[in-house]
């Protein structure tokens, strides 16, 4: 634990870095079971905001794991700290007027509620979306087959077979991914978005 350290605060506030750069940065945290979409709805999400002139940045569960969190495994000390440090980086994206769409499994709830106080106490939004699959269902599509060794018993701790999920109660958004297509839970995000002004809809361009 670090200390003599002090805040030393820039310049330009957050709403002046706002004005100047003509967007809003904020957080978009997708969670759900792994296999549930979050990877594929995030990029989607990305690729539309970028072809608006809308700066976004993903930051997806694997990729971290590649660099930042190489050190970090899947017990649960581990994933939450994961996610404290996932959260600390999605934030400071966010401060820089970025809109951070974060794509991590995040399944404790005291987690992602830490992340939101986080950004909170920054005065930064907190978008939370539930990408939402039943067990069954994300069983069969398992792109990357790993429900199948986690069934076999290759991969201990996997999320919903042998470490817990705790779904959010009351998300932002919530899109029922076995019942809508990649386009319309992307819309469903935007039309949010929109409503809540954290995005400028006029902005928007279909792909
Ligand atoms: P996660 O990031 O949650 O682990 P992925 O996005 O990597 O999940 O994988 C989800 C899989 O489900 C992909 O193969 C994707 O094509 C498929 N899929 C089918 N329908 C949907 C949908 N409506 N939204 C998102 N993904 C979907």
């Amino acid at each position: 634990m670090a200390t003599n350290i002090t805040w030393h605060q820039g310049a330009v506030s957050l709403a002046e870095r706002q004005r100047l750069l003509g967007q809003k940065g904020f957080t978009i945290w997708f969670t759900g079971l792994s296999a549930s979409g979050k990877s594929t709805l995030a990029t989607a999400l990305e690729q539309t905001l970028l072809h608006s002139g809308i700066s976004s940045y993903r930051l997806d569960g694997d990729n971290i794991r590649f660099g930042l969190n190489k050190n970090l495994g899947f017990g649960p000390e581990d994933r939450t700290e994961n996610i404290r440090r996932i959260s600390e980086v999605a934030k400071l994206f966010a401060d820089a007027s970025v809109i951070a769409v974060t794509a991590f499994i995040s399944p404790y709830r005291a987690d992602r509620d830490a992340a939101r106080a986080l950004h909170e106490a920054a005065g930064i939004p907190f978008v939370e979306v539930f990408a939402d699959a039943p067990l069954d269902v994300v069983e069969q599509r398992d792109p990357k087959g790993l429900y199948k060794k986690a069934k076999a018993g290759e991969i201990k701790e996997f999320t919903g077979i042998s470490a817990p999920y705790e779904a959010p109660e009351k998300p932002e958004i919530h899109v029922k991914t076995h019942e809508v297509t990649v386009e319309q839970g992307v819309q469903q995000v935007l039309d949010y978005l929109v409503a809540q002004n954290l995005i400028d809809g006029s902005k928007l361009v279909k792909k």
